[in-house]
Formats: C-alpha cells, sequence, structure tokens
C-alpha cells in the first residue's frame, strides 16, 4: 500500500487514490484476475499503470484506439516510466527497434492493439518479454450484448491459454450487468475480483429538452458558459459541418470533428483542444475515448443518442475535474426514426439487439424519472438516494402539463377498452390514431379512444406512459410488457387521484401549443470564482506553459493540466517542496518546469 501510493505519487504527482484504485491495484499485484468498471473519469488508466511500475515483468495493454497510443506513451514517457507501443502506425525500423527493447525488458508497459495477437511470432515476443499481466482496456468490445463488439477482440479469449500464468485485467467505462457476465466467460478470467464503481457522478447536471433548433440550442448553452470546454454530440457528419461552421460564424470559438476528416486533421483539431485554443468541439462518436481534457464545463447532444451506453459514456466526458457540468441532451421523435433507418441499413446481425438498446435510450428522454437515477440503474447499480438533485426531473423545473389528470385519464381509457392486454406501443397506436395491421385486426380502431390523442405523437404518448409508471398508475407486466391499470390508476380513472405528467422537456417545441414562460436557465458553475490577481497569474501560467510545449512541441496539457495551474495561481507555492504538494506535480514534472513556474510565481508576486 505504501509502496503503490508512494509511486503514485511520485510518478503523477497525486496525493491520494479515488474510488476502488486501490483495490483494482492490489488485485493486479497479487496476480488475480478482474474486471474494474468504473465511469469515464474514473480513473482506470492508473490501476494498471502504477502496479506496472511495481512489477519486473512486463504489463501489455490491449486497446482498440490506436491513434491514442502514442499520445499514452508520450505521457508516460515524459513520467519518466519505460513505455511504448507496436501498432500498424510504425515503420519497419521502429517496428524492429519496440520489439529488440520488449525482448531485452526494457519497458514496463507495451501498448498494443487487439489484432497484434493474430500476427506471426507476437506470442513468443511477449514471452520472450516476460507478460505477466495483461490489461484490457475497453473491455466491451468483446461482447456483442455491448454497443460497440469489435471482431477482433474475440482473439483475446485465448490470452489465458497461450499465458496460463499471466493475470488478465478488464476495465470498461459502460458495462450492463449482462455485458460484464459476457466480458467474464469471453476472456475465461478466474475468479475475478470484480469491482464495480460509482455510477453516480453528483457533479453532473442532466437535463432533456425537446429541439427546437439546433443552433439556437446549443448557443444557449455555450453562452451560459462563456469562454469554457465543451462538447457538442450530432449523429451525422453533415450536421456536425453545419453546426462547427454556424458556431464559427457567431463567433465561438469551435471545430468540427468526425470521422470523414483524415487522421491529421483529427489529431490537431484534439490537440487544439486539449491546449485550450478551441473551446467547443462539434463531433460525432468518433470523438472522445481518451481525451484527457478535465475540465469540460458542458456535454451537449444536439440529438438522441443510439443507446444509454454512447450516452452515458459521452455526457461522462464533461466534469471529470469534479467541478459541476451541465449535460443537456436535445431530442425529437425523428431521431429515433433515423437511427432506427441507420441501424437497419447498416445491415447489422444483432439488429434486434440494438433497437433495444435504442428502445431504452428513447424513454430515458421521455419518461419521468430522475435522470441520474435512471442511469445508475441501468448499469445495474442499486438507487439508494433520494432525488438527486442535479436533474432537470429532481429540481422540477420540468414544465407540468396543467391538464395532466385528463391526459392521463385517456391513456388510461385506452389501456381498459383494449382489455389490458396490450403493451404501450400499441396502446399509443390507438391513441394517436394509426390504423396499423394490428390495430385493424383487433378491431381497436373502432374504440371511441381511437385517435383520441391524434395532435400528440407518439413517442410523447410513450413518455407519458413510462411516466405514469413511475408514479404507480400503470404498471408493465410480463415478457411482453403489457399495460396495467394499478389501484392508483382506478382512482386516477375515477377523479379521486391525480397524474402529474410533463412534457419531455420545455414546451417549446411542442406544435401549437402554450410557450411554457419559464425554461429553467442553465446556472452558472458554483465553483468560487477566482480573484483577479489569481486569474491573471493563471493567464501567465498559461502563456508560459504554451511556450514550454512549443518548445518541445507538445500539446500544452501534456506539461501540465488546468486544474494544476489553477491550483499553482492560487496556492502561489514558494519552494519546491510546496510545488511538489501540489496536485499533477510528481517529481519529474518537478525536476523539469519546477523552475520555471517557481519564478513565474515568484514575478507575480513582486
Ligand atoms: P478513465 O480511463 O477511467 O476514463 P483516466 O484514467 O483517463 O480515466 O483518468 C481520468 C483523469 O483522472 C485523468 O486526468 C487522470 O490523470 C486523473 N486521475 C486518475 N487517478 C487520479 C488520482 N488518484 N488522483 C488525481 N487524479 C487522478
Ligand atoms: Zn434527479
Amino acid at each position: 500500500m505504501d509502496r503503490l501510493l508512494d509511486v503514485v505519487q511520485r510518478t503523477w504527482g497525486y496525493t491520494g487514490l479515488r474510488s476502488l484504485q486501490l483495490e483494482a491495484m492490489t488485485a493486479a499485484l497479487d496476480r488475480r484476475d478482474s474486471l474494474v468498471v468504473l465511469p469515464t473519469g474514473g480513473g482506470k488508466s492508473l490501476c494498471y499503470q502504477a502496479p506496472a511500475l511495481l512489477s519486473d515483468q512486463l504489463t501489455v495493454v490491449v486497446s482498440p484506439l490506436i491513434s491514442l497510443m502514442k499520445d499514452q506513451v508520450d505521457r508516460l514517457l515524459s513520467r519518466g516510466v519505460p513505455a511504448a507501443f507496436l501498432n500498424s502506425s510504425l515503420d519497419t525500423a521502429d517496428r524492429n527497434r519496440v520489439q529488440a527493447g520488449v525482448a531485452r525488458g526494457d519497458y514496463k508497459l507495451l501498448f498494443v492493439a487487439p489484432e497484434r495477437f493474430a500476427a506471426g511470432g507476437f506470442t513468443r515476443l511477449l514471452e520472450a518479454g516476460k507478460a505477466g499481466a495483461f490489461a484490457i482496456d475497453e473491455a466491451h468490445c468483446i461482447s456483442h450484448w455491448g454497443h460497440d463488439f469489435r471482431e477482433e477482440y474475440r482473439d483475446l479469449g485465448q490470452l489465458k491459454d497461450l499465458f496460463p500464468d499471466a493475470s488478465v485485467h478488464a476495465f470498461t467505462a459502460t458495462a450492463t450487468p449482462r455485458v460484464r457476465k459476457d466480458i467474464i466467460e469471453q476472456l475465461r478470467l478466474k475468479d475475478p475480483a470484480l469491482l464495480v464503481g460509482d455510477f453516480f457522478r453528483p457533479n453532473l447536471r442532466y437535463r432533456v429538452e425537446r429541439r427546437g433548433d439546433a443552433f439556437e440550442d446549443a448557443l444557449k448553452i455555450i453562452r451560459a458558459h462563456p469562454g469554457a470546454a465543451g462538447i457538442i454530440y450530432c449523429i451525422r457528419r453533415a450536421d456536425v459541418d453545419e453546426l462547427a461552421a454556424d458556431l464559427k460564424r457567431a463567433r465561438v470559438r469551435a471545430a468540427a470533428y468526425h470521422a470523414g476528416m483524415d487522421d491529421d486533421a483529427r489529431t490537431r483539431t484534439q490537440d487544439r483542444f486539449a491546449a485550450g485554443e478551441v473551446d467547443v468541439i462539434v463531433a460525432t462518436v468518433a470523438f472522445g475515448m481518451g481525451i484527457d481534457r478535465a475540465d469540460v464545463r458542458f456535454v451537449i447532444h444536439a440529438a438522441m443518442p443510439q443507446s444509454l451506453e454512447h450516452y452515458q459514456q459521452e455526457s461522462g466526458r464533461a466534469g471529470r475535474d469534479g467541478q459541476p457540468a451541465d449535460c443537456v441532451l436535445f431530442h425529437s421523435g425523428q431521431d429515433y426514426r433515423l437511427w432506427e433507418s441507420l441501424m437497419k441499413k447498416s445491415e447489422a446481425a444483432d439488429l434486434d439487439e440494438r433497437k433495444k438498446l435504442l428502445s431504452a435510450m428513447y424513454s430515458y428522454c421521455t419518461g419521468g424519472g430522475c435522470r441520474h437515477r435512471r442511469l445508475v440503474e441501468y448499469f445495474g447499480q442499486a438507487w439508494s438516494r433520494g432525488p438527486c438533485g442535479a436533474c432537470d426531473v429532481c429540481s422540477g423545473s420540468l414544465a407540468v402539463r396543467p391538464d395532466s389528470t385528463v391526459l392521463a385519464q385517456k391513456i388510461l381509457s385506452a389501456v381498459a377498452r383494449t382489455g389490458q392486454r396490450f403493451g404501450a406501443a400499441h396502446v399509443a397506436d390507438v391513441l394517436v390514431g394509426k390504423k396499423t395491421d394490428k390495430v385493424a385486426q383487433y378491431g381497436h380502431d373502432t374504440l371511441s379512444t381511437f385517435g383520441l390523442l391524434a395532435g400528440d405523437d407518439k413517442p410523447a404518448i410513450i413518455g407519458w406512459i413510462d411516466q405514469l409508471e413511475a408514479q404507480e398508475i400503470l404498471l408493465r407486466e410480463g415478457e411482453y410488457r403489457v399495460l396495467k391499470i394499478t389501484g392508483q390508476g382506478n382512482a386516477v380513472l375515477r377523479s379521486q387521484a391525480e397524474a402529474v405528467l410533463h412534457v419531455a422537456g420545455p414546451a417549446k417545441a411542442a406544435r401549437g401549443k402554450a410557450k411554457t414562460p419559464d425554461e429553467p436557465p442553465v446556472d452558472a458553475p458554483e465553483e468560487v470564482a477566482p480573484s483577479a490577481d489569481d486569474a491573471a497569474l493563471f493567464e501567465q501560467l498559461r502563456q508560459l506553459r504554451r511556450r514550454l510545449a512549443e518548445e518541445r512541441g507538445v500539446p500544452a496539457y501534456m506539461i501540465l493540466s488546468d486544474k494544476t495551474l489553477r491550483l499553482i495561481s492560487k496556492q502561489r507555492p514558494a519552494t519546491r517542496e510546496a510545488l511538489l504538494a501540489i496536485s499533477g506535480i510528481g517529481t519529474i514534472k518537478l525536476q523539469e518546469f519546477g523552475k520555471a513556474f517557481l519564478s513565474a510565481v515568484k514575478a507575480a508576486r513582486e
């Protein structure tokens, strides 16, 4: 334990460990297999990097993200950790150099892509290099039940045969209980330590709104966070390009990022964001894995993502520094249909599975339960808190429909008239008056409730049904999720009890209906504002950092993070010891940059 804390302090400058990091590291040191599920930003990398430093064997890190490996390795090297990577981007000379290094035992950590294992001779190389542990990053990629299955990951099932003495440690940010089980089975983990972190991120303020105009929606939130870092996710590349261009025209320091751009352009954008030259990235899902900008103050979804796994991961990139951040999701019923058609077009083998994930995402948007709770429970954790205090539902900022009870009665009538034998989708079809085959087959188009909510759309109605379920007015039963009316529901039908239904997000887009007067404002971050002097010093330190970065030809964040600079500007250390006590500064950083930053602080004092 002491040795661990010591190496973490010396190499990374961290003064403590985060939740479950110690347990994960202990498993690695004990050479016990493990599955570590921590939310994005939870600090997974440290869980395998720190033990690797204390081991005399090689730790092999398997990651699908080739484009990030160089960066990860550079960062380790800048902390004095011997590390290397092997992937298709290396030329023959470099590959030979690294392979020789592995065979000689030069490295503590070796990063490789999963497809490496298919290459001849690789296993022998790792044997020669005394590979003692494997860390599998993004381990959910091995499972079909996840949202990001990758064929290459299948081969990793052989690791246990090939290296019977090595321990295998799986890491992921997103794994439902079913995916977890699958990871353990596929990787054939032996009696693994199962470490599942807390997915509740109280500093993230979640909110869902119906989309009006994507540009204006986004701008409103950007304006509430002047100069702060943010990410905006869109579904399609064309949407990314258009929104980024519009924002630039509105003088927002924005940049586009998607898979249609070439590697260089993407790397440049990523670096400029990391260096603070770009504030807002407009991106498709391609952006974000491994982004190490901890001070992202907002993540906007300009449209609904395709699964809660995606949403959790993408929105989780906000506020990794623990400071308040806003996660706002804008959606419309069109998003569901767009995803559905994209999925059909992609001819995915797991189409049904993916549609289920999509439906769960959709009901998050339209349902009326606490957002935090919904996310936490989705990932298999029980919710033992009361209202979260950090979402639109719990803070009561959602507009309540004035005619809630009447609306609920209409929905309940449709459930009753169809005999309490059908699921939400069918009941919604009846209410909007859609003559589907099923509606015709059961003669439900002749019911008095047919077309009773003809002016509303089906997604909104399903959302209200979700809300009624949350209030125990309706319940879903059995395999077919058939809707039943509860005792409370009967009371509502007889007007002896009330229902509260909110429009899914502020009602601005609810066609033709009255606009709700009070849209919830995006409140400013609750952090204590730095004094003017601190802010001035912070700016000077940033300039110093930029100069140091330029001299070395590395991105600015590789020198020191914003958070560390902010701490320096606030605490104004006068000695090397005081500087070393600041989070983010270890002995290596101290050696390299200590003098420069101490003199900048001193100059500000004079
Ligand atoms: P994940 O891979 O789980 O998303 P990372 O490993 O990228 O998370 O870590 C997220 C951020 O937290 C990084 O900036 C990292 O430097 C920081 N971090 C990790 N562990 C600690 C710790 N014990 N103390 C302070 N900062 C930490
Ligand atoms: Zn809540």
